[in-house]
């Protein structure tokens, strides 16, 4: 799942379309120099070329840091570069003459439709996305959200997996609405979430529960490890400084209340455990994190 925000992902939907067309003219031309000895661009004939065709320069030159850590992307570059490798090495020998060696202009085709099948499937997770990731915090939607939750149960269940989640909502925002207005709250809310996106592992998730309640969810993590990661977020999200539209700087805290999923009990009462627990860190204080596992009253 991409932690990035909907224009964003449309955007580079549309430019892997791009690619997909820009290359499919390309390997017309190259396959028309290689059959017909008609000249090639001689920047298909740099080691650099990979570089240079359109998808290259946007690739290298624009592309976002999220993008390049991604593997689905990583691929895409890998093979798109052999590709361009391959293309140029059939035109260097097709100079002198016409190229003879038939398993590597199958290589070099193959890696054409590979490249275009790789585009195809990062496209569909791209869309995936779009469907799945709230349009102002780029946090997942609810709707996915008990399938996975069941999926990390599954693991618990099954094995010394653990996993702990979280209830998150945020402190009197309704005063932040009131006092800057609802466009700066939804400044506020993207700054926040966006602070926590960028500091979660890559397989942790964060899903938007309602309003400015979300819930997280960290995998293969016990209580004494979730407490230090959400106590490093609660207390970066009370340090940071927001700017808001009309440039009023504004603060903001949040709650958190925090169990570990057991195979004992369903996943709805762990959430409704982590809801017991984000209540009593709101009526002790606000802006603090409590475990359902340390509160004292009678358990079931
Ligand atoms: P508490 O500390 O008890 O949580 O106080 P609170 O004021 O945050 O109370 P509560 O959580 O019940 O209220 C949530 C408020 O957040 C009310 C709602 O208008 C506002 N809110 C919910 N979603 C959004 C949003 O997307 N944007 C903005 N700007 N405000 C939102
Ligand atoms: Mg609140
Ligand atoms: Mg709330």
């Amino acid at each position: 799942m991409f932690r990035l925000g909907h224009e964003k992902i449309k955007y580079i939907i549309e430019q892997l379309d791009r690619a997909v067309e820009n290359h499919q003219m390309w390997f017309q031309n190259v396959n028309r120099s290689l059959a017909c000895n008609v000249p090639c661009k001689p920047e298909d004939l740099m080691p650099d070329a990979h570089r240079n065709c359109e998808f290259g320069k946007w690739y290298y030159r624009l592309a976002d840091e999220v993008l390049l850590r991604h593997d689905g992307f990583n691929a895409i570059e890998k093979e798109h570069h052999h590709m361009h490798e391959l293309a140029t090495a059939l035109l260097m020998e097709s100079q002198q003459a016409p190229v003879s060696n038939i398993d590597k202009y199958d290589q070099f085709s193959k890696s054409v439709e590979h490249l275009r099948m790789q585009i195809m499937s990062l496209q569909r997770e791209l869309q995936d996305s779009l469907f799945n990731v709230d349009t102002l915090t780029s946090a997942r939607t609810r709707s996915g959200m008990l399938t996975e939750l069941r999926r990390q149960h599954e693991l618990v269940k099954r094995s010394a997996f653990t996993c702990s989640i979280a209830m998150m909502d945020f402190d009197h925002f309704k005063n932040i609405n009131d006092s800057h207005g609802h466009q700066e709250g939804d400044m506020v809310l993207k700054t926040a979430i966006r602070y926590i996106l960028d500091s979660i592992r890559p397989f942790d998730m964060l899903f938007r529960y309602g309003g400015e309640e979300f819930l997280l969810c960290l995998p293969g993590t016990d209580l004494v490890t979730a407490n230090f990661a959400i106590e490093r977020l609660r207390i970066g999200i009370e340090n940071l400084t927001i700017s808001g539209i009309t440039r009023a700087e504004m603060r903001v805290t949040a709650s958190f209340g925090m169990t570990a999923l057991s195979n004992e009990i369903f996943i709805e009462e762990s959430i409704h455990r982590a809801d017991q627990a984000l209540y009593h860190a709101k009526t002790t204080g606000r802006n603090r994190l409590i475990a359902w596992e340390n509160l004292d009253f009678d358990k079931p």
